[in-house]
């Protein structure tokens, strides 16, 4: 089966990449929700965080250092910013490749709509 963050993991289909290692990739969200919006996932396929098992453990982990990191390389650390993953059809998840949300940039509401 085809998957969209599969093929950006690959270079297949374009994206701005702000990241990459072995493991993780990040890159700008193509419909951004604030002044920094930008998604990052395991280059391995995870179909969502319902999926997620104990030997994901180090690989979320991962995931979450690196929006850290990319959060105080977008200056987001003193002023705020955000992370997240949705998962289904509640929450609005519509790409089924586990990614992390890293949002900041702007006063962000709570709760979300
Ligand atoms: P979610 O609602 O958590 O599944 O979020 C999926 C996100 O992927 C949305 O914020 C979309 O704007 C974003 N998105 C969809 N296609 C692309 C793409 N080709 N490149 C970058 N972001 C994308
Ligand atoms: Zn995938």
């Amino acid at each position: 089966m085809s998957c969209l963050f599969c093929d950006i993991a690959a270079g297949k289909v374009k994206a701005k990449v702000v990241h990459q290692d072995d493991a993780v990739m990040a890159f700008r969200d193509i419909n951004p929700q604030a002044p920094t919006h930008i998604l990052v996932i395991p280059r391995r396929h995870i179909t969502s965080l319902v999926d997620l098992t104990e030997a994901d453990d180090a690989l979320v982990g991962r995931l979450v250092r690196t929006a850290r990191d990319l959060a105080r390389q977008e200056n987001l650390a003193d002023r705020g910013f955000r992370v997240l993953f949705n998962a289904g059809d509640d929450a609005g998840y519509s790409v089924y490749h586990i990614h992390l949300h890293l949002v900041g940039g702007r006063q962000l509401g709570w709760p979300p709509g």
